[in-house]
């Protein structure tokens, strides 16, 4: 270790700084979160610095000399772009005994600022010991997604409850238990959310009677479309916490590998006429399992709203009344658009657009054709794929031209992504050719032309007609 990394007090104690710029004001801005009581030397003092500082006796617009007194001060930082004064900052300092840092240049520093993920009480700091501060802020941001900011309110809320805890259970290594399974509990999520008397009431629960926090609940994901990075971060942050994953075929390869390694994995199937785990099974397994205390993700492929029956999973846990979460994701005619290069909406093509089922029951597909009919609205159909041949065939006879583009995009945002472009009255033919797979979304509307402007980002291959 080059380092030792400790957490330094500095609430209301005062600390020189070097330097009246950019650097400088970015350094204040730390220095002022943790209160210190900063007083700056520099011959220009940028307006922000200024009011950092507070009081301007503080703000001494004068150039760095070596004969100030410096003994007033508990450490001194040197972030000034004159390299001979941050030197001879660093000089002075270390001759007196007093912590220096020196901005950018580590061989000069006795001390060294980390990158931090500020959740306070909590704090993590990263350094790279000076050696690739890009490296340490990029596991800053991961960090940053992994616990989000209301973390810190949780903390303090089991800072104020430590002493009431010790003098509750006396033996320590019970104690260690109880706070492991209360950080691991819902009510840190609660904490996090700002529900606070909810979380006050199980945590007193929970002290009479610690079983009662074997508490399951059930996290419905939208895991996007396909490709992991389409995951939002409370996503990701759920998925890692479940103790039993249940997905579908239209999770994305790589999104699974995101669960913990020792969670169960449950395929629930949905192949089209091939259901591994019909609907209401797969609700009685969510109630079955977060009865048993597990915590369980629901892997949704899009937005678990869109087509994706979360409604009927929730009722079922409302009912059983199980803690549960809905989040969000990307839906696949968003994915589906964006890594296709053919905006949904667009200023002189179409106003609005319409997500619609194309799911067939009996080879038969019962929809307000006629509804269907402006021309500058996109059709968007999930499910459509099967039912291709009927859809086009209905929306001409409604009524809709037969020369209006469309595209068949199979497997949206993945590494094999097609879009195939034709129109109303070709498509079927052109289908029959390439025979995309599933999943595939059909887009119809004059959007789809963008595609052949717009469609080369992403990567995508395209088959026109
Ligand atoms: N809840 C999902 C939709 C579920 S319905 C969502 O919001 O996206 C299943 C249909 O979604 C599939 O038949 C297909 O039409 C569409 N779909 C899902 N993922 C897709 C993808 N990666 N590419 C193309 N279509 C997709």
């Amino acid at each position: 270790m080059d380092y030792l990394p400790v957490c330094l007090k500095l609430d209301g104690e005062p600390v020189l700084l070097v330097g009246g710029g950019e650097i400088a004001t970015r350094k204040a801005r730390l220095l002022h979160r943790a209160g210190a009581v900063l007083t700056v030397v520099a011959p220009e003092v940028s307006a922000e610095l200024t009011d950092l500082v507070g009081d301007s006796a503080r703000v001494q617009r004068t150039p760095w000399s070596p004969e100030k007194p410096l003994d007033q001060f508990r450490a001194v930082i040197a972030a000034t772009n004159d390299t001979a004064v941050n030197a001879e900052v660093s000089q002075v300092c270390r001759a007196a005994n007093l912590p220096v840092n020196v901005v950018d240049s580590p061989a000069l520093c006795s001390f060294i600022i980390p990158a931090i993920v500020d959740r306070n009480p909590l704090l993590v700091g990263i350094s790279s010991s000076g050696a690739s501060p890009v490296m340490a802020r990029r596991i800053r941001s991961t960090l940053e997604t992994l616990y989000p900011p209301g973390y810190g309110a949780a903390a303090r809320f089991y800072g104020e409850q430590r002493d009431r805890v010790s003098s509750e259970i006396a033996e320590e290594g019970d104690r260690r238990q109880f706070w492991e399974a209360i950080v691991d509990s819902p009510i840190t999520d609660l904490l996090a959310r700002q529900e606070v008397a909810e979380a006050s009431r199980r945590f007193d629960r929970a002290l009479e009677d610690p079983g009662a926090l074997i508490h399951g609940a059930v996290y419905l994901i939208g895991a996007g479309p396909g490709d992991p990075d389409l995951m939002t971060f409370k996503a990701l942050r759920l998925l890692q916490r479940a103790d039993v994953v249940l997905y579908d075929r239209l999770i994305g390869d790589g999104i699974l590998e995101l669960a913990r390694r020792d969670a169960d994995r449950i395929y629930v199937g949905k192949q089209r006429s091939e259901h591994a785990m019909p609907q209401d099974q797969i609700n009685q397994a969510l109630v079955d399992y977060a009865r048993a205390g597990k915590r369980v993700a629901r892997l949704k492929g899009g937005d678990p709203f869109i087509f994706g029956r979360g409604g009927e999973e929730i009722e079922g846990l409302m009912k059983a009344g199980i803690d549960f979460e809905v989040v969000p994701g990307i839906t696949a005619a968003s994915g589906a658009a964006c890594y296709g290069g053919i905006p949904l909406t667009h200023r002189d093509h179409a106003q609005s657009v319409r997500f619609i089922t194309g799911h067939t029951r009996n080879y038969e597909l019962n929809l307000p054709w006629a509804q269907f009919l402006n021309p500058a609205e996109t059709l968007v159909f999930y499910m459509g794929l099967a039912g291709l041949e009927i859809i086009c065939r209905e929306l001409m006879a409604a009524g809709r031209a037969g020369d209006t583009p469309m595209a068949v995009i199979e497997k949206a945002t993945r590494p094999d992504q097609r879009v195939i472009t034709g129109t109303l009255s070709t498509m079927h033919r052109i289908v029959e050719e390439t025979q995309p797979a599933a999943p595939t979304l059909l887009i119809i509307g004059s959007v789809v032309t963008l595609h052949e402007s717009l469609g080369w980002f992403n990567g995508t291959s395209s088959d026109d007609d």
